[in-house]
C-alpha cells in the first residue's frame, strides 16, 4: 500500500482527530516544510508555497481534510530537504484559504491547531512527505496559582515590550486581554516575537506551558535591556543633530539679519573661500595635509564656536603663509652699490664689505653663509643700511625687534595648546610681507635677555644656521617651513652677543662719526630728506655750514646722528610755521596796504625779509630755532688741575671722555671711591695705587703717605654706572697728581690699562674714543704702545688734530701729562698734607708744600 492510498483509503474525519488528543500515528498527513518561520497553534498565516514537493503536499492535504504537519526546516538554504533536514517537532494546521498565483506558486493562508511530533517521516510514490504524528503531553504539572503569577507577569512584561518595539502593533495588547489559557498566551506572545527561527522553534518544542512561559519571561527581559540601550543611544544622536541643526539653523538666520542690516554686503561662503586658499597657497605636501585635516575638523564644528575659531586662525596662518611667492632679486652689483651710495654718506669700508657679501652671495646663488652683523652706537645708520641692502637686492624688508625679548616662544611661537597661542616672530613676519624671501633685520640682538621661558637665542640660533633652518618648526605652525631664502641681517649697540650666534655672524662695525663727516651727512642727506619730509624746498630754506657745524656742537652729543637728525626736523618744522605765517601777513598786507609794525618786526628780527627768498639758518640766530645750546662743545676742561684727569671710556652709545678726580686729605690710610664704579675699575685704582707705591721715592712722595693719609677718586657722573679696566693709566695719573701737587695738562686725554709693574696695556674701542678726543678737543691722546698697531685702520679724518703718542710705561704718561716732572729723590721733596695749618697751593686739593 502506497501513502497516498493511505491517505486515501483512509480519512480521517474531522471529529475522529479532535477527538484523539493523544494523538494517533496510525493516520498520516501531508508534511509541509517550512524554510524560516515557525507556526504556533491558533496562529494564522499565509504561506508562499513554491516547490513541487510542497504544492503536491498541499493538494494532498485539499483532497483529503485540508490538514497538514507544518514543520521548520532546520537550514533554510536547503532547497531539496531529507528527511533528516526537517525538525520532529511541528504544528498541524488547517488550510483555510489556497489561491494558485499566476507565477505557478500557491498562497495558502493556514491556522495553527495542536503542537505534534512527527513520527516516521518518508517520501510517498508521489514524492512529497508524509508523517505519522503524536500529541506530546505535558510533562511538568504547574499549580495553578504559579501559573497564574507566571501569566501576570510575562502579561506585564510583554506590555512594556510592545510599548518599546515599534514593530509590534500594539492592538495585539487587546487582541490578548481576553486570553485566559497560559498555554494559548504564551504561543501568541512567541508569535509576535522577533525571534530567530532556532528559538521560534525551541519554544515550540517547550511542551510545558510554564517552562514556555518561563522561557519567554527571559527572552523579553534581554529584549527590553537591548531596546533600552538603543532607545538611549538614539536618544543622545538625536539630540546632538538637534543641536548643530539649531545652531546651523540660528546661524543661518544671523547671516540673513546681519545681511539685511547692511553690515555684510554680500556674505560669503567662508568655507569654501578657506578650501579654495588651501589650494592655492602652494603648500608643502606636509602642509598641505595638515590644513585640510584641520579644515576638515572645522567643517564639522559650529562656526561660531572657541574652538572653531582657534581652528579658523590655525588654517588662515597656514594659508597666509608665503610658501612659494618670492621677490625677484636684483642681480647686478653696480645698482646695489649705487643705492648704497645713495642713501649713505661715508661708510666706505662697510658698504665695501656689504658689497662682497652681496657678490659672494650671488655667485653661490642662496643666502647661506654667515649673517652679516652690524655693531655700532645708535643713529649710525644700522637699520638704514639694512633698508638700503633691501632695496640694493630687490628684498621686501622687515624689522624685527629683538630688544627685551626674553621668552624662546616669542621666536619659535607658542604650542597651539595654550590659549591664545600665536606664532613666532619669524613666521609672523613672513606672513606679513607675503614673500618668502625678504631681508629680516633682526635689531638689537644684544638686548635679548633670558629667563626662565627658555633661552631665546638658541632658538634663534636654529632660524639663521643655515644647516638647520630649512626646516624650521615652529611650535604653532606644527609643520617645517623653509627658512633659507630669508637674508638675515642683525644690528647691536655692542659685542656682547651670545657666543653661540656670534659665531654665525660677520661683524661689520660702525663706531661713529667725525663731526666733518656728521656736517656732510646732514648737509647731503639729513637735510634735503626732512626738507621734503616737511614739505619745504631749496627757496624756503637754507642752513649755513656754520650752522650746521654749530648744530652738531652744541645741540648734540652722540656718535651718530639721530639727534642732528632730530635738531634739522625742528628747524624744518619751524620753518614751516614761519612761512605760512609770512604768506599770511603777505596777504593780509595786500588786502590792507598798512601793514601790522608787530609782525614785519618779527620777521626781521629772525633775519627775513618779508616776501624775500629764504630763510637763512645761520649760528647766529639757530637759538632763536633750536632754544639755548645744550653742550658746551669742547667738554674737556681748559684749565690744568691738580688731581684731575680726562680718561677716554667706551660705552655702547660709542666714545665719551671720563674724567677722573682724586683727593688727599690727612688721614689714616683709608682708599675710598664714589661714581658707581665696576669691580673692575675698582681693582684699577687698588693696581694704581700700588704702582705710586712702588715709585713714590722717585716721584718724590713720602713713602709712607699711605698710612697717614685718605684717599678719594671720584668720577663724576655718577648717575651712570662704569666699569673696565681702561681707566687705570688715568687713576694712577690722578693719584699722582694729587699727592705731587702737579696739575694735569687739560688738554691730554688717556686710556690703558695699568699693571702692577706700571706698564701700559692695550684696550678695546681705540676708534670710538678717539672719536670722542676729537669731539671733546683734546690735542693730545696718549694710548697704549700695543694699540699704535690699529692706527693703520683709522681714517685720516679722524686723526686730524690729534697728536697721538703711544706709550708703554707709566712714567712716560706722567711726563707728558703733567705739567712739570714731579720733584724726585734729587729734586725738591714734595710731601703731602702732614697735618700742619699753613697751606698753600690749591685750597680743594687739601696737600701743602713744604
Ligand atoms: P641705527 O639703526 O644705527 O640706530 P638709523 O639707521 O636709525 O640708526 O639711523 C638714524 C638716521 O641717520 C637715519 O635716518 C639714517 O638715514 C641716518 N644716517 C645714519 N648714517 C648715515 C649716513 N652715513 N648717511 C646718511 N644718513 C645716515
Amino acid at each position: 500500500m502506497s501513502d497516498s492510498k493511505d491517505l486515501i483509503s483512509d480519512p480521517p474525519s474531522d471529529t475522529e482527530t479532535g477527538a484523539t488528543a493523544g494523538g494517533s500515528d496510525d493516520i498520516r498527513l501531508p508534511v509541509l516544510p517550512l524554510r524560516d518561520v515557525v507556526v504556533y497553534p491558533h496562529m494564522v498565516i499565509p504561506l508562499f508555497v513554491g516547490r513541487e514537493k510542497s504544492i503536491e503536499a498541499l493538494d494532498a492535504a485539499m483532497s483529503i481534510d485540508k490538514r497538514i504537519l507544518l514543520a521548520a526546516q532546520t537550514s533554510a538554504a536547503v532547497d531539496e530537504p531529507g528527511v533528516e533536514d526537517i525538525h520532529r517537532v511541528g504544528t498541524i494546521a488547517t488550510i483555510l484559504q489556497l489561491l494558485k498565483l499566476p507565477d505557478g506558486t500557491i498562497k495558502v493562508l493556514v491556522e495553527g491547531q495542536q503542537r505534534a511530533r512527527l513520527e516516521d517521516i518518508r517520501t510517498g510514490a508521489e514524492g512529497f512527505f508524509t508523517a505519522g504524528w503524536s500529541v506530546p503531553e505535558q510533562t511538568v504539572e504547574q499549580s495553578g496559582k504559579e501559573l497564574s503569577v507566571l501569566v501576570r507577569s510575562v502579561t506585564n512584561m510583554f506590555d512594556q515590550y510592545v510599548k518599546m518595539n515599534k514593530k509590534v502593533p500594539p492592538e495585539i495588547l487587546s487582541s490578548m486581554s481576553g486570553v485566559e489559557d497560559a498555554d494559548r498566551l504564551a504561543d501568541m506572545i512567541a508569535a509576535q516575537m522577533s525571534l530567530r527561527v532556532e528559538e521560534k522553534q525551541t519554544i515550540l518544542e517547550l511542551f510545558d506551558s510554564g517552562a514556555r512561559l518561563e522561557h519567554l519571561l527571559s527572552l523579553m527581559e534581554s529584549e527590553l535591556d537591548m531596546l533600552q540601550v538603543e532607545k538611549r543611544i538614539r536618544g543622545r544622536v538625536k539630540q546632538q543633530m538637534e543641536k548643530s541643526q539649531r545652531e546651523y539653523y540660528l546661524n543661518e538666520q544671523m547671516k540673513a539679519i546681519q545681511k539685511e542690516l547692511g553690515e555684510m554686503d554680500d556674505v560669503p561662503n567662508e568655507t569654501e573661500e578657506l578650501a579654495r586658499k588651501i589650494e592655492k597657497a602652494g603648500m608643502s605636501k606636509e602642509a598641505h595635509k595638515k590644513a585640510t585635516a584641520e579644515f576638515n575638523k572645522l567643517k564639522s564644528m559650529s562656526p561660531m564656536s572657541a574652538e572653531a575659531t582657534v581652528v579658523r586662525n590655525y588654517v588662515d596662518t597656514l594659508v597666509s603663509l608665503p610658501w612659494k611667492k618670492r621677490s625677484k632679486l636684483k642681480k647686478t652689483l653696480a645698482d646695489a652699490n649705487q643705492v648704497l651710495e645713495n642713501d649713505h654718506y661715508g661708510l666706505e669700508k662697510v658698504k665695501e664689505r656689504i658689497l662682497e657679501y652681496l657678490a659672494v652671495q650671488q655667485r653661490v646663488g642662496h643666502a647661506k653663509g654667515p649673517i652679516l652683523c652690524l655693531v655700532g652706537p645708535p643713529g649710525v645708520g644700522k637699520t638704514s643700511l639694512g633698508k638700503s641692502i633691501a632695496r640694493a637686492t630687490g628684498r621686501k624688508f622687515s624689522r624685527m625687534a629683538l630688544g627685551g625679548v626674553r621668552d624662546e616662544a616669542e621666536i619659535r611661537g607658542h604650542r597651539r595648546t595654550y590659549i591664545g597661542s600665536m606664532p613666532g616672530k619669524i613666521v609672523q613676519t613672513l606672513a606679513k610681507v607675503k614673500k618668502r624671501n625678504p631681508l629680516i633685520l633682526l635689531d638689537e640682538i644684544d638686548k635679548m635677555s633670558m629667563d626662565f621661558r627658555g633661552d631665546p637665542s638658541s632658538a634663534l640660533l636654529e632660524v639663521l644656521d643655515p644647516e638647520q633652518n630649512h626646516t624650521f618648526t615652529d611650535h604653532y605652525l606644527e609643520v617645517e617651513f623653509d627658512l633659507s631664502d630669508i637674508m638675515f641681517v642683525a644690528t647691536a649697540n655692542t659685542m656682547n652677543i651670545p657666543e653661540p650666534l656670534l659665531d654665525r655672524m660677520e661683524v661689520i662695525r660702525i663706531p661713529g662719526y667725525t663731526e666733518k663727516e656728521k656736517a656732510n651727512i646732514a648737509e647731503r642727506y639729513l637735510l634735503p630728506r626732512k626738507m621734503k619730509d616737511n614739505g619745504l624746498d631749496t627757496s624756503e630754506l637754507t642752513i649755513s655750514d656754520d650752522a650746521i657745524m654749530e648744530i652738531i656742537r652744541s645741540y648734540t652729543r652722540e656718535a651718530g646722528v639721530r639727534n642732528l637728525e632730530r635738531e634739522v626736523s625742528k628747524i624744518c618744522r619751524k620753518v614751516v610755521r614761519e612761512v605760512l605765517e609770512r604768506e599770511l601777513a603777505e596777504k593780509t598786507t595786500e588786502n590792507d596796504s598798512v601793514a601790522p609794525d608787530s609782525d614785519a618786526s618779527s620777521l626781521e628780527e629772525q633775519g627775513v625779509q618779508p616776501g624775500q627768498g629764504a630763510i637763512a639758518i645761520t649760528a647766529d640766530n639757530l637759538a632763536d630755532y633750536l632754544g639755548v645750546q645744550r653742550h658746551r662743545h669742547g667738554r674737556a676742561e681748559t684749565e690744568n688741575k691738580i688731581g684731575q684727569v680726562t680718561g677716554l671710556a667706551w660705552t655702547s652709545v660709542g666714545g665719551e671722555l671720563l674724567t677722573i678726580e682724586s683727593a688727599v686729605v690727612q688721614g689714616k690710610g683709608k682708599l675710598s671711591y664714589t661714581g658707581q664704579l665696576g669691580d673692575v675699575m675698582q681693582e684699577s685704582i687698588q693696581a694704581a695705587m700700588m704702582v705710586v707705591r712702588s715709585r713714590a721715592a722717585a716721584l718724590g712722595i713720602e713713602q709712607s703717605f699711605h698710612e697717614k693719609h685718605d684717599l678719594h677718586v671720584h668720577v663724576p657722573e655718577g648717575a651712570t654706572p662704569k666699569d673696565g679696566p681702561s681707566a687705570g693709566v688715568g687713576m694712577c695719573t690722578a693719584l699722582v697728581s694729587a699727592l705731587t701737587q702737579v696739575p694735569v695738562r687739560a688738554n691730554v686725554a688717556m686710556t690703558g690699562e695699568i699693571t702692577l709693574r706700571g706698564e701700559v696695556l692695550p684696550i678695546g674701542g681705540l676708534k670710538e674714543k678717539l672719536l670722542a678726543a676729537q669731539r671733546g678737543g683734546i690735542d693730545t691722546v696718549l694710548i697704549p704702545e700695543e694699540n699704535a698697531k690699529d692706527l693703520v685702520e683709522i681714517s685720516d679724518e679722524i686723526l686730524e688734530g690729534l697728536d697721538i703718542r703711544p706709550v708703554k710705561w707709566i712714567d712716560q704718561v706722567l711726563e707728558i701729562a703733567l705739567e712739570s716732572a714731579p720733584s724726585g729723590e734729587d729734586g725738591d721733596r714734595v710731601e703731602p698734607v702732614g697735618g700742619g695749618d699753613e697751606r698753600k697751593g690749591d685750597p680743594s686739593s687739601g696737600v701743602r708744600h713744604h
